[in-house]
């Protein structure tokens, strides 16, 4: 084989999850798993989630939250909160996924999908705290909260959360978010709701602003060992998966090794990250198309592994600290690894 192989680890997926719900309780925790579980893959992380206990998962779309379904055999819940066509909001409902709901036109869309169905549909009404990308605004809220309890009295809607996303730009701004939030639950419960969960947090508020909990806590990135860019490491979180290729030809103090742009490895990191090689970190001088080259060691040979990015066992950087180097985040070098890197999963 001279092709890349992505390593990942279902051990260290289930310790993350495990750091992750000890770190948030008595908040849940909704394992978030846009990009194909961030570029992991997502059938083998749903079925490993749900058997380490996980009850929530977040789709971001619902083709995304169908294939969650698929792969799960209880009544774990599941929430899509991309605004979708009709044809995608019938296929939610009659596969019991949830549906997050961020404009009044959206909602009128899916009470009338749910009443041509029969079937009532589970929602979490977000309210816009400052992101100002999909969300009701505060002053639009009541208006929002009457349409869907009418709907919930009818019987085809059951108003089953609140939620809003963080900018995380500084603590200030998130505090200021959070206390629209918390107005915003407050507005739906006088009302005559009774959602029965509150979310605002993803990974990162999740796990170093307690005081912004929810009941639920919305996470992707760390539960897959990606730390934020420019943030410390994380007690109990390491990277599930490593990014390894073959040496393919040994020169002059120099080692090719099969993995390229074309497999989605961005050519800016050439000259500037050090890769994991059995001898310790060595500079990944060159990327080419399918290609790459690394300073050599005493003794290389073909067929050596070279690891790109993982957990730090052999010298190379995490995922996130390659994303530093080219100012992008851990999520972005995984999510664009082509299909030409087999993911093999253990
Ligand atoms: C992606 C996403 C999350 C998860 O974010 P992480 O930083 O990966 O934990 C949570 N909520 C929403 C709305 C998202 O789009």
């Amino acid at each position: 084989m001279t092709r890349p192989v992505l390593r990942i680890s279902r051990t260290r997926f289930r310790e993350n999850i495990a750091a992750v719900g000890r770190r948030i309780a008595p908040s849940a925790l909704m394992l978030v798993m846009k990009d194909d579980a961030y570029g992991h893959g997502l059938g083998w992380a749903v079925e490993e989630a749900a058997d380490a206990g996980v009850s929530w998962f977040g789709g971001y779309d619902i083709p995304t939250a169908l294939r969650i379904r698929r792969a799960l055999t209880g009544s774990e819940r599941i929430l899509a909160w991309a605004t979708s066509t009709d044809a995608e909001i019938a296929e939610a409902l009659l596969h019991d996924i949830d549906l997050g709901i961020g404009s009044a036109e959206y909602l009128s869309r899916v009470i009338a999908c749910a009443r041509t169905l029969g079937r009532a549909a589970r929602v979490h009404l977000k309210i816009d705290t400052g992101l100002r990308r999909n969300g009701v605004l505060p002053a639009d809220w009541d208006a929002f909260v009457a349409e869907a309890r009418a709907a919930e009295d009818q019987g085809i809607l059951e108003l089953v959360g609140v939620w809003s996303h963080l900018a995380e730009a500084s603590d200030a701004e998130d505090d200021e978010a959070q206390a629209v939030f918390l107005a915003a639950a407050e507005a739906t419960r006088r009302a005559g709701a009774a959602p029965e969960v509150l979310h605002l947090t993803a990974s990162a508020a999740s796990w170093w602003r307690p005081e912004l909990r929810g009941t639920l806590s919305r996470i992707g990135a760390f539960c897959y060992g990606i730390r934020s860019a420019d943030g410390p490491e994380l007690d109990g979180i390491r990277p599930i998966a490593s990014l390894t290729a073959p040496v393919i030809a040994v020169r002059e103090g120099e080692a090719v090794i099969g993995i390229g742009g074309f497999d989605g490895l961005p050519s800016t990191l050439a000259g500037g990250v050090d890769v994991g090689t059995p001898a310790g970190p060595r500079l990944l001088r060159r990327i080419d198309q399918t290609t790459s080259v690394v300073a050599g060691w005493p003794g290389m040979e073909l067929g050596d592994l070279v690891t790109v990015f993982g957990p730090g066992d052999r010298g190379e950087r995490s995922a996130t600290a390659l994303g530093e180097h080219i100012g992008t985040v851990g999520e972005e070098i995984l999510t664009r690894l082509t299909p030409r890197v087999r993911r093999v999963v253990s």
